[in-house]
């Protein structure tokens, strides 16, 4: 018996993201749905052949989707919430529930399921909502389908399913009843995986791959007696499939192993230690699946310590019983190195994406038995490896002893809160509930437009320039029309918040068709963090004089967090992140201290991404903060006591790490409150944030000009939690996304909003 080659999901956007624009011109109404179900049939055709030519032995199914594959999954159980029913068409009723619908004709107007994280990463699931007495019912025609596909491209595949305990895990009560649980629909929903894996045994599947990821969260813990029962039933079930089933993202507890299944899939990239421990766990027969490429990442694999885990897991278990696999799906990989013609051919060798990762994949399970490989693929990863690590662009000495030499002072302000707070009220001269933005304003199609121009050199450089200049200007007279009282430059200069930076500082790379989904049809191209990172010059020191120029009101500086901006990019896995992180944080407190010295009085360092690193086990998140914390404080902590720090964050709930956020001792912090608007101000106030906040008053994300009336009520309730005094007035993230009109509709009652609540309180006060 060889050792088998495995693949657990495969990208499916398409190399040059066909199905992205597929399905934005199916939404458009330019195409059909035959039309997007064409091309989502050429995407899977053309991966199975990818696989399939690489000599893989196990290549998955139903690992595709329109949207997204936990929708997919709730479709398929039958989890549609009940204001879908009335959408007959089953497309517009699955893309109802992945985007929303609104229908004037009909006066239909449903809102889309609630949309998340997938674990730590950048992808984003669509949360299924369960009704209180929630029953499922089978629709197995695209899993059947898939496989009649696959088997057509001359594929007998494996196909992927996520698992019931993850599926409950990842869902959420529709009406909140106190202390039920999703997984209290566990026995009910086991039955439905058993009449699925009896149609797939009957279908003629040799293998499925059940997706158990939420078994390495502290979560499943919980919950483990409850799983174990139903995954135990399902083990037993006579007729059924022999099934793989797939953890990833961290380590699994050799005591949450189930039991009953052939083969067990562990993610060695993120978790190698879990290995010895688990090996003993498996009894005689189990097979255990090693996720030693990295599905995440685009590093080629340094194969030689791959191989040794390869070779000591057949030590024990014999070859029989390893395969080779990704550490989880490729899916959070960019598709094909091989179509990347500007990357240095240096740079190049040292990556592999999708395409490159089958063939190490294929490689290390052939050579799997040989101590000592020498074929092509083992030693082209030996020649990458070696020239990473002697690389000058790589290391930097002086980068290196920069960071040797961080010491506590560094970390911190040079006073109290309570003491800069005075000086910065006396430089800055603000009055009570300042208003301010987060820093972006619309990217109208005109900037777009003009950004296009200058890159295909359409546009000369100072015509561009001049263009940005003249953009800033409207922007800053529109906002002291506004009578806002902290401006900002706008940032259109800027694409991207990390892109930005990452193209200014050395250490980074740029792909050209490097995109990973983040959602549906939304991609990104996180940049290649690749090597110790400086700063050659200052970076934003012109935008933001040009802008303080403009103006008597304080203009804030704004730079992106080194925590964001290691998130963000694909980050070297030669050096703990935290270095990474401390490196990035050395370059920003050059160009922090830059503005400083260039006169901006205030300087908002954003870390949107702060709450998505945390470490999915919770042994594993203050070591975490710890370093995210400083990492932010070496950025920030330079500046003298009258200079004003700000940060931003966004996109998560914020509970859960309140301390570490008071820890980043920002003079104001401004933060998304959309989603939970009250909950957190009490947050807030319970662990005693002791310094400024701007809650956001309105929802960016959303076309609608809140009334002042509204945005009054909100400032007044936050006002009897927190502190008035300590309290700032801004919406909840940049407004890069809306147009001018809505934009200055917004603001104009944001800021009458707060004049009305600023009138109350020195009406109140003694004069
Ligand atoms: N300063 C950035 C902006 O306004 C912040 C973006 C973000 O939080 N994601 O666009
Ligand atoms: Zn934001």
């Amino acid at each position: 018996m060889a050792v088998l080659a495995t693949c657990l999901g495969f990208p499916r956007i398409g190399r040059d993201r066909e199905l992205k624009k597929a399905l934005e011109s199916y939404w458009s109404g330019r195409t059909t749905i035959d039309d997007l179900e064409h091309t989502a049939r050429n995407l899977r055709r053309r991966h199975w052949t990818a696989m399939k030519d690489a000599g893989l032995d196990h290549i998955p199914s139903n690992d595709f989707s329109l949207y997204d594959h936990v929708l997919d999954t709730a479709v398929m159980l039958g989890v549609v919430p009940e204001r879908f029913a009335s959408i007959s068409d089953p497309a517009r009723r699955y893309f109802a529930m992945a985007r929303g619908l609104q229908d004037a004709d009909t006066g239909t107007d449903v809102a889309a399921l609630e949309m998340t994280k997938w674990f730590d990463t950048n992808y984003h699931y669509l949360v299924p909502e369960l009704a209180p007495h929630q029953t499922f019912a089978l629709d197995p025609s695209r899993i059947l389908r898939e496989i009649d596909e696959a088997r057509a491209t001359g594929v007998d595949p494996r196909p992927v399913v996520l698992g019931p305990v993850s599926f409950l895990l990842l869902s959420k009560l529709a009406h909140d009843e106190d202390g039920r649980s999703t997984i209290d629909l566990l026995d009910d929903l086991v039955a439905t995986y058993e009449r699925l894996l009896g149609l797939l045994a009957a279908a003629g599947i040799g293998w499925v791959q059940l997706d158990e990821p939420c078994l390495v969260t502290d979560a499943a813990d919980v919950h483990r007696a409850v799983y174990e029962r139903a995954l135990a039933r399902l083990a037993r079930l006579a007729v059924r499939p022999k099934v793989v089933l797939a953890t990833y993202f961290a380590d699994l507890a050799p005591e949450s192993v189930p039991a009953g299944f052939e083969a067990l899939h562990v993610d060695l990239v993120r978790a190698p230690e879990q290995l010895d421990r688990l090996i003993p766990a498996l009894g005689d027969a189990v097979i255990l699946s090693l996720g030693v490429v990295d599905g995440r990442n685009v590093w080629c694999t340094d194969l030689d310590r791959a191989h040794a885990l390869v070779h000591r897991a057949i030590e024990h278990l014999g070859e029989a019983r390893v395969w080779i696999g990704p550490s989880c799906s490729l899916l959070h990989s960019p598709v094909d190195l091989g179509r990347e013609t500007k990357l240095d051919a240096e740079l190049r060798e040292w990556l592999a994406f999708a395409m490159e990762k089958l063939i190490e994949i294929r490689a290390l399970a052939t050579h799997a038995q040989s101590p000592h490989p020498t074929d092509v693929t083992f030693e082209r990863a030996r020649a990458a490896h070696a020239s990473r690590r002697r690389s000058l662009r790589v290391t930097d000495a002086a980068v290196r002893a920069r960071l040797a030499a961080v010491d506590k002072p560094m970390l911190h302000r040079a006073s109290p809160f309570g003491l800069r707070a005075k000086e910065q009220r006396s430089r800055l001269g603000l009055p009570m509930l300042p208003t301010t933005t987060i820093g972006s304003f619309p990217q109208t199609s005109d900037v777009r437009g003009a950004r296009a121009a200058w890159r295909s050199g359409k546009l000369g450089d100072e015509a561009y320039q001049s263009f940005l200049r003249d953009e800033t200007q409207r922007c800053i007279s529109r906002q002291e029309e506004l009578d806002l009282d902290m401006l900002v430059h706008g940032e259109f200069e800027r694409t991207d918040m990390v892109e930005h930076f990452g193209q200014l500082l050395a250490g980074f790379a740029f792909t050209e068709l490097g995109w990973v989904q983040s959602y549906g049809s939304r991609c990104v191209k996180p940049p290649i963090l690749f090597g110790d990172v400086s700063r050659p010059a200052p970076m934003t020191v012109a935008w933001s004089s040009y802008a303080q120029s403009l103006t008597k009101r304080i203009v804030k500086g704004m730079l992106t967090g080194p925590v964001t901006i290691l998130q963000w990019s694909f980050v070297r896995d030669d050096q703990p992140r935290r270095d990474t992180a401390m490196q990035i944080a050395l370059a920003l407190r050059d160009e922090v201290a830059d503005l400083e010295a260039a006169g901006i009085a205030a300087i908002q360092v954003d870390e949107p991404a702060i709450r998505e690193g945390l470490p999915l086990r919770r042994r594993d998140r203050e070591d975490y903060l710890r370093w995210a914390v400083e990492a932010f404080r070496l950025a920030t902590s330079s500046v003298r006591d009258d200079t004003q720090i700000h940060t931003h964050m966004c996109y998560s709930e914020f509970g859960e790490i309140i301390d570490a956020i008071g820890d980043l001792d920002a003079d104001v912090l401004s933060i998304e409150t959309s989603r939970s608007r009250m909950e957190l101000f009490v947050d807030f106030r319970r662990a005693g944030y002791p310094n400024e906040v701007g809650p956001g008053v309105y929802d960016i994300h959303s076309p609608r000009v809140p009334t002042t009336d509204e945005i009054y009520d909100l400032l007044k309730r936050a006002a009897a939690v927190l502190s008035v005094d300590r309290l700032w007035v801004n919406p909840d993230c940049g407004l890069k996304t809306r147009g001018w009109p809505e934009v200055q509709a917004a603001l104009a009652n944001m800021v009458e909003a707060a004049h009305r609540l600023r009138r109350d309180y020195t009406e109140l006060r003694p004069a």
